[in-house]
């Protein structure tokens, strides 16, 4: 399965904000065995997130979306989403009763009617009800597309991706990636002939071109990271596949260069 993440807002167009939502989801996507072609921003206008939604749809089945979510008129996402899906908005009872609640607690009752609009949901659809924050997220299916919309604060996007989106997503899959990283010496303590990336690139020769597990390097400021990638039933699968890989590595660029090697964890 292949996904697109698009983050809304133009906080982040403008450099406001850091886009960390999408990195985070690119390592749990990952995790999860879907592949990600395209990370996308878009700002809060709703010709150019409908563009959007319609460009993901083309080259994948699954869109991933946060931010614009929230009460205010520049909140579109859902709106936008359920127009695309042909759905109706409808207020879910829970949502609503779950923002009342939260709400008389802090006495601001007058405030409900502009927080409303959040608990508006796409009928059909199923709600990830919010307990960081109001807004609930929304998984929409329809014709072998998914859709799933997250608020954009990362305190309330991360638990409610652990709560639901975890589990969804591993149910669509029947594949894990796991990532083993191979770091070289920093140029300060080796020839930067022997630990740059082009020279490494040079000695892995085919290995780069083989498929699974996959061999990439990357250029970091101390030194050449090489990262061995494996697409797997399970976990244990993914690292007996990764093993001689990185033992063949190891060998043909020489223990001595090598800083360490360990399982990728998104460093
Ligand atoms: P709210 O109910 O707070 O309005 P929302 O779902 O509408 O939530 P946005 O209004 O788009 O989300 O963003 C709210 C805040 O969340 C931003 O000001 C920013 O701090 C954070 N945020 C939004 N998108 C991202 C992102 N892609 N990466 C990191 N932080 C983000």
């Amino acid at each position: 399965m292949i996904a697109e993440i698009i983050s809304v807002g133009t906080e982040i167009l403008l450099g406001n904000i850091l886009n960390t939502n999408a990195r985070y989801l690119s390592v749990k996507l990952a995790e999860a065995g879907i592949e990600v072609h395209f990370q996308t921003v878009v700002g809060d206008n709703p010709e150019r997130i409908m563009q959007a939604v319609k460009t993901a749809y083309t080259r994948g089945t699954m869109v991933i979306m946060t931010g614009g979510l929230g009460p205010t008129k520049d909140d579109i996402t859902k709106e936008m989403l359920a127009a695309y899906f042909g759905k109706k908005l409808v207020y879910d009872e829970t949502a609503l009763s779950m923002m009342e609640k939260s709400l008389k607690r802090v006495q601001k009752e007058s405030l409900l009617q502009s927080l409303k609009k959040q608990a508006l949901v796409p009928e059909n659809s199923r709600i990830l009800y919010n307990h960081h924050g109001t807004a609930p997220g929304i998984i929409m299916e329809n014709n072998n597309r998914i859709c799933i919309l997250l608020p954009g604060p990362p305190k309330e996007m991360e638990p409610m991706f652990e709560e639901y989106v975890a589990d969804y997503l591993s149910s669509l899959s029947d594949r894990v990636l796991v990532s083993w990283n191979i770091k070289m010496l920093d140029f300060e303590h080796a020839p930067v002939l022997k630990v740059g990336e082009a020279p490494v690139a040079d000695a892995l020769g085919d290995l780069l071109d083989s498929e699974n597990p996959t061999v990439a390097t990357y250029a970091k400021d101390d030194g050449c990271l090489i990262r061995v990638t494996a697409s797997a039933a399970d976990r244990s699968e993914a690292l007996e596949m990764i093993a001689p890989v990185v033992r063949e590595i190891r060998s043909i660029l020489g223990d001595e260069y090598i800083r360490y090697d360990r399982e990728d964890t998104a460093e």
